[in-house]
């Protein structure tokens, strides 16, 4: 069954923002790029964790680039690839001192081509960090948008991202991220759904 209207999205949201309250959705860009790449292969638990720890000891823009790369693996350890991940930080460092006068830029396109930038750390940055009404893609917001029939199985970012923009309040953008995860995580899971709790059950395609 196909969800009939274009505005069944506005009462899940209605209903997803009455269950999680948005207390906070912006951060730093600086903050919200390393700690989306950290993020990657790695749980939230400790992606949260290894973030902390990292801006605690290194403040400043400079205080990455003149860090020893061990320093920082260091600092990041246990999260996945954390190898990988303190070269790409030391990295990403120079360049935006070298090219963005230390700032990190608000295109997407020049966003997605620092190292170990893809579109949905990108997105995350100018989401999360500079506050623009776009939607970043993860596992979450994939499985809730195709079980709610707005996406089909085989769409891929981009495809995925278009489509429920073009559903989306310009107001309500910015939020449908941090709702998706958020429901997914507790009750939308990617196996075992808990179909039984949910307050937007009316709207699912995958169990009507
Ligand atoms: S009914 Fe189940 S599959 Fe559908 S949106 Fe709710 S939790 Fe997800």
């Amino acid at each position: 069954m196909k969800n009939p209207s274009n505005n069944f999205l506005d009462d899940v949201i209605h209903i997803l923002k009455r269950r999680y309250h948005v207390v906070k959705y912006k951060d730093e860009p600086l903050h919200v790029l390393f700690t989306t790449l950290l993020s990657q292969r790695t749980r939230d638990e400790i992606t949260h964790e290894a973030s902390k720890k990292l801006f605690k000891k290194f403040k400043k823009i400079d205080d990455f680039i003149n860090a020893d790369v061990k320093e920082i693996e260091e600092t990041i350890r246990p999260v996945g690839f954390y190898r990988i991940k303190a070269k790409r930080i030391k990295e990403i460092a120079k360049i935006l001192k070298e090219r963005y006068n230390g700032k990190v830029p608000r295109e997407r396109e020049v966003l997605i081509n620092l190292p170990g930038v893809g579109k949905k750390t990108a997105d995350c940055v100018l989401c999360f960090g500079y506050g623009v009404a776009t939607i970043p893609v993860d596992v979450h917001v994939a499985v809730v948008a195709k079980r709610l029939g707005i996406v089909d199985e085989k769409d891929g970012y981009e495809k995925i991202k278009e489509k429920i923009e073009a559903l989306v309040k310009e107001k309500d953008k910015k939020l449908v991220n941090f709702l998706f995860v958020e429901f997914g995580k507790e009750i939308c899971r990617t196996s075992k759904p808990k179909c039984e709790m949910c307050p937007i059950k009316r709207f699912c395609r995958y169990v009507n």
